[in-house]
């Protein structure tokens, strides 16, 4: 649709102010692999997988496997030399819409990879209809219950040349640098997806508390409950900025910045995980029943602080990043968009 990070981040905090869900299947298509390949791909690729895209097609992304998700660079996942292309073997673990999407976007090994290194990882775009491809199993999830992550295995799939999105080189991690820059599309449209779910708690709370009475007051006259819809609202609105700068200093085209995209994803998800909880607690017994959106929500966001690299795993980059000496005291708050 040639959109960019900030017409999909506008699109997905809209669609999950009512439902995670199917903006979680929107995501796959504007910030998962088509994304990748209309920036990264051949002229073979493009042509092959774009018009699926536009149609409406699913994609899937398999980077997690049982034994390597926060420690990409332990994956097992390999290419072997086979004619002039290669064989893959490689079982991903927790591909959302992995059984339902028409091909899957697997970083892997290229020969000549160390293991347990980054050296050597890229990634190729795998047909789900080609021979060897199989869904060992799906899971079934605390919320997100609208779209499944399925396992998946590759049991010798042929490789063309073609099919080739990133080369590994086994000399450097130069192929797995590319790809972890990419993911920052996919962690400014989930902290997009957070905000939305976020905003549309906070609004359904707001309602609730105009319309609801305890004793003779409304549940909105109360001060203590105006208080904490004013810092509900006010981290909310925090959150969203940091998102806002990411996708600014990203531009049409280009790529969100790392130190902003995990800070955006980072107060995203702490602020959703906050909002949507306490206005559960703001519902009182109807916020806790399935009756009313609260507890899908906050399932639902749940999910989504460990997509996309773990809360954790943002903040060990922000702090070894500032720690590091690798961005220049007073340089993050110059980075505003038209500073
Ligand atoms: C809803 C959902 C959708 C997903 N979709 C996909 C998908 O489409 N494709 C895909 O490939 N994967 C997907 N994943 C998998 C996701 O990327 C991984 O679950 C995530 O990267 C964490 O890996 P792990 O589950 O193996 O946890 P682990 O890496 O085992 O981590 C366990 C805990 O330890 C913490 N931790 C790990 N390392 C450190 C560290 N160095 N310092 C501090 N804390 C640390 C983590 O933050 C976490 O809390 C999805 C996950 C979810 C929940």
């Amino acid at each position: 649709m040639g959109m960019g990070d900030a017409e999909a981040a506008i699109v997905l905090e809209e669609l999950a102010r009512v439902d995670v869900s199917s903006a979680i299947l929107c995501q796959l298509v504007f910030n998962g692999p088509p994304r990748a390949i209309e920036h990264l791909g051949n002229e073979g690729l493009r042509r092959r997988w774009l018009p699926r895209a536009a149609e409406g097609e699913l994609f899937c992304i398999g980077i997690t496997e049982p034994d390597a998700g926060s420690a990409a660079t332990q994956m097992r996942a390999r290419l072997t030399p086979d004619g002039d292309g290669w064989r893959l073997d490689a079982y991903k673990n927790y591909v959302t819409g992995g059984h339902r999407a028409v091909a899957c976007l697997v970083w892997c090994r290229f020969p000549g990879s160390e293991p347990g290194t980054g050296k050597g990882i890229g990634a190729v775009v795998v047909d789900l209809t080609a021979g060897g491809v199989s869904v060992a199993g799906t899971h079934r999830k605390m919320g997100l219950r609208g779209c499944t992550e399925a396992e998946l295995a590759f049991d010798g799939v042929r490789v063309e040349p073609d099919d080739v999105l990133v080369p590994g080189d086994s000399a450097d991690n130069s192929g797995l640098k590319t790809l972890l820059a990419h993911i920052n599309h996919e962690r400014c449209g989930n902290a997009a997806m957070c905000v939305g779910a976020a905003q549309g708690a906070l609004e359904h709370a707001i309602v609730y508390m105009n319309d609801r009475s305890v004793g003779s007051r409304r549940l909105s006259d109360l001060q203590g409950l105006q208080w904490k819809i004013a810092d509900l609202a006010t981290e909310l609105e925090g959150a969203r900025l940091l998102l806002e700068r990411a996708l600014v200093m990203a531009g049409r085209g280009g790529t969100p910045p790392p130190l902003e995209s995990a800070m955006a994803k980072l107060a995203c998800n702490l602020a959703a995980k906050h909002v949507c909880d306490e206005a559960i607690q703001l519902l009182g017994g109807y916020g806790y029943s399935r009756e009313y959106p609260l507890e899908r929500a906050y399932r639902d966001i749940r999910g989504l602080c460990i997509g996309a690299g773990t809360v954790e795993i943002q903040r060990n980059f922000i702090g070894t990043a500032l720690l590091g000496g690798r961005v220049p005291a007073g340089a993050l708050w110059k980075q505003r968009p038209g500073a």
